[in-house]
């Protein structure tokens, strides 16, 4: 049986899956990832947290960062991979999707909010530091691009700060602790488009193994984890994904009632 026979057999007899994606989930919606040449990274260093809060400078420059960033999450529709994702869900073949993402894809890919645990929150949002006001994104965008340089809380006149996690400041401890309960007591894990360089998110993979869940790779690149997936495809999500659907619907339409 070739590696996608296999997956779908994983996906088939487990009763207790995890999926857990990165940014390579979302390049062929068009967002690029950081570490891939010609990613983010290759454009911008990141702006730490302690910086935001104390110079102003470093929140105009996030907002401004913005006005040719946030266009891009905006226009980005889901691909095949968060579409198959979505459907494993209904197909009631996922228990847990864990993400390092913040473009909300899987959300308008059909993913129910509660499976989706987000590590490194959302770029829809913005929140009031003061207040804790909630904003839509597009909201405060259109005032900076109408030329408010730092834009401030409408209700108290706070400082904004969109709600994705900034370097140097702490993940949420509710997602991460959800997180650590579902890859613990898994039995399938699967990583979608994740370098896994980055930590304690990519400590996850690491409990599931600790907990004999089968681990399953999808990445274009490899990983430091790949001698350990029982599956592992160096290639795209959404092709992987494409093929593992057509494959499973099959599968399950001509399974005995
Ligand atoms: P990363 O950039 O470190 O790694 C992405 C991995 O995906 C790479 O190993 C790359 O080879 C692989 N990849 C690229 N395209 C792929 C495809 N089509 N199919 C399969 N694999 C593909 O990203 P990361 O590990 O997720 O971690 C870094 C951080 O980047 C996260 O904190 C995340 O919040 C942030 N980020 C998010 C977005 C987004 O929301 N879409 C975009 C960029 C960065």
């Amino acid at each position: 049986m070739g590696p996608l026979g296999q997956l779908a057999d994983l996906f088939l007899n487990a009763s207790r899956p995890v999926i857990f994606t990165g940014a390579g989930v979302s390049t062929e919606s068009g967002i690029p990832d950081f570490r891939s040449p010609g990613g983010i990274w290759d454009r911008y260093s990141p702006i730490d947290y302690r910086d935001f809060m104390a110079d102003p400078e470093a929140r105009r420059e996030t907002w401004r960062r913005g006005l040719h960033t946030y266009p891009v999450l905006l226009a980005a529709s889901p691909n095949p991979a968060h579409l198959a994702i979505a459907e494993l869900e209904r197909l009631g073949k996922l228990n847990c999707l864990i993400t390092q993402n913040i473009d909300g894809l899987h959300q308008r890919a059909g993913s129910s909010p509660a499976l989706v645990i987000e590590l490194h929150g959302n770029a829809h949002f913005v929140t009031c530091l003061a207040c804790s006001a909630r904003f839509e994104r597009a909201d405060i965008h259109r005032r900076v691009e109408a030329g408010e340089a730092e834009p401030s809380c409408e209700r108290c006149g706070g400082l904004l700060k969109p709600t994705t996690i900034s370097f140097g400041e702490q993940l949420p401890f509710e997602a991460i602790e959800r997180a650590k309960c579902a890859s613990s007591n898994c039995d399938l894990f699967v990583v979608v488009g994740s370098s896994l360089v980055v930590y304690p998110a990519a400590g996850f993979p690491e409990l599931a193994l600790r907990a004999a869940a089968q681990l399953v790779i999808v990445n274009a690149s490899p990983t430091h984890l790949d001698s350990f997936a029982a599956v592992r495809f160096e290639a795209k999500a959404g092709e992987v994904f494409s093929q593992l659907m057509d494959g499973l619907r099959l599968r399950l339409a001509s399974r005995p009632a």
